[in-house]
């Protein structure tokens, strides 16, 4: 029996770098699968449908919502984002890591879903120099980028609530320290229960009086 994967949600403000970190540790661990997440917003730049969010009207979404085909849907800046329900229960149990990149909302649903969730907190190092990182994306408008920055107050408030927290500030550091986590939680004990269950059958099983 192949362990049971682990789900990685990493959560954060627009701009504290989850997409970069994402990317970085989805190349250093082929093997992590990345939850490719329904929205309503427009593409971006050289986004794909299919590749970094399944893009649909709001009507579909609203149909996904009814069919409860979304682990957890939430409203952000105005779209609707949720996590697709197919394949994630499929891949974790055939032993395959799966990535989330939700937003705060999503992640305190998912927190209370699946409490053997690992949960991440991606901090930028300061206000000024996310406000930097969000203008030098330049994929979002002035007036957006203003909003995101308001919110993002609002949202770095809930960081106690995650089991790790990773500040971004350089970026192969924040990868490492990502990948770091995701290997520590492969060697969590209920992820190794069924291997250690099938080594420990080899000296004879575990003793009933000795638990
Ligand atoms: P998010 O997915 O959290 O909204 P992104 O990954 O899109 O954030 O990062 C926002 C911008 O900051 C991008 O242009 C990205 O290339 C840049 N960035 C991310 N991490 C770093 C870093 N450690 N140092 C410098 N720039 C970064
Ligand atoms: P963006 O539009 O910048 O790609 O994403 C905006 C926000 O939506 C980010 O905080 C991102 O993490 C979040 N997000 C992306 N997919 C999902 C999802 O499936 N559920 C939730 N709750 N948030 C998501």
């Amino acid at each position: 029996m192949p362990r049971r994967g682990s789900l990685i949600i990493v959560s954060g403000p627009s701009g504290a770098g989850k997409s970069a970190l994402a990317a970085g540790v989805l190349h250093r661990l082929p093997a992590v699968n990345f939850s490719v997440s329904f929205t309503t917003r427009a593409p971006r730049g050289n986004e794909r449908d299919g590749v970094e969010y399944r893009f649909v009207s709001r009507e579909e979404f609203e149909t996904l919502i009814l069919s409860n085909a979304l682990l957890e849907w939430a409203e952000v800046y105005g779209n609707y984002y949720g996590t697709a329900r197919a394949c994630l229960d499929d891949r974790l149990s055939q032993g395959e890591d799966v990535l989330l990149d939700i937003d705060v909302q999503g992640a305190r649903t998912i927190r209370q879903k699946r409490p053997d969730a690992v949960s991440i907190f991606i901090l930028p190092p300061s206000y000024e120099i996310l406000r930097t990182r969000l203008e030098g994306r330049m994929l979002d408008k002035d007036y957006v980028i203003e909003q995101r920055l308001r919110i993002a107050r609002r949202e770095i408030q809930q960081y106690r609530n995650y089991d790790y927290l990773i500040v971004n500030d350089e970026l192969n550091n924040a990868v490492e320290e990502l990948e770091a986590i995701i290997l520590g939680s492969r060697c969590r004990m209920a992820s190794r229960a069924e291997s250690a269950e099938s080594i420990v059958a080899t000296f004879g099983g575990l003793d009933a009086e000795d638990p």
